[in-house]
């Protein structure tokens, strides 16, 4: 018997944020993969297995898992958000690419969420209005003059950054160097948009500026980074939309 193997994401938190797709895809496995606090958000299940594993675990947590599916299981491995965006997917690609035969046969199917930068930008406007590229800040799987180079060409082409990983415990001076080097393209005044665990209970989505942001951040946040273009909308009473418009003129340098 063949098995079947699910990469599924979760949405940011709120359970509301979670697909049918994605319901009916973690109902129908027998074996649950992921990050601890990932599978804490899913209800517990008779006769459903779970297997956590420490987030810096994903190539192990990806072989496990094919493993299982490979002997016939019925195995979903879950991530936060989209589990195409620095997540699982990509991982369980890598184990499949270099893998025994037998893991390309499998039924592999990769169930969509809502990822981070799109539950932040809905609460706030629509700062990705316009072009916008997502960048991972962890320099643990590519070199950090890398991210550099990478944020020098979006934010000189104009395009809207969204900050993915912007900050943890190991890695604690990457984000005020990416700020600073943004600085160098961009006006102070750009609108910045920290967005923390949105879509759970501890959820804060605060706006500055780029000459302002030194905000603390942490592995729970999201930061958006806008353009020259990017506008901010005060309102009487209430909060502040930020948007980009959909039409952009020539990048002046
Ligand atoms: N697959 C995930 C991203 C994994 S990388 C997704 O599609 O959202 C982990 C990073 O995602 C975090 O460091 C943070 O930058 C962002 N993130 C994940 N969940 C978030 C949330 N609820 N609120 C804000 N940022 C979040």
């Amino acid at each position: 018997m063949s098995g079947r193997l699910a990469v599924i994401g979760l949405g940011p938190g709120d359970p509301r944020y979670l697909t049918a797709e994605a319901a009916d895809a973690l109902a129908e496995a027998d074996a649950l993969y992921g990050y601890g606090p990932y599978l804490d958000r899913i209800p517990v299940r008779k006769g459903q297995s779970r297997h956590p594993s420490d987030n810096r675990e994903e190539a192990v947590r990806a072989g496990e898992a094919l493993r299982r599916a490979a002997h016939g299981g019925r195995v979903a491995v879950v991530s936060g958000g989209d589990p195409g965006v620095f997540a699982m997917a990509a991982a369980i690609c890598e184990q499949i690419e270099t893998g025994p035969d037998a893991w390309r046969a499998l039924d592999v199917v990769v169930v969509p969420g809502i990822t981070a930068m799109l539950a932040v930008a809905a609460r706030i406007g629509a700062p990705l209005g316009h072009d916008f590229c997502a960048l991972s800040l962890s320099d643990n799987l590519k070199p950090w003059p890398l991210i550099e180079r990478r944020l020098d060409a979006a934010a000189a082409a104009g395009f809207v950054i969204a900050l993915y990983n912007p900050m943890s415990r190991t890695r604690p001076w990457q984000f005020g160097n990416a700020i600073d080097r943004l600085r160098h393209h961009l006006p102070p005044g750009t609108p910045v948009i920290f967005g923390r665990a949105v879509g759970r209970p501890d959820e804060r989505v605060e706006l500055t500026t780029l000459g302002a942001a030194g905000a603390p951040v942490d592995m729970a946040t999201l930061v958006i980074v806008g353009t020259r273009d990017t506008r901010v909308i005060e309102r009487p009473g209430r909060s502040p939309l930020v948007y980009t418009p959909r039409a952009a003129a020539e990048v002046s340098a």
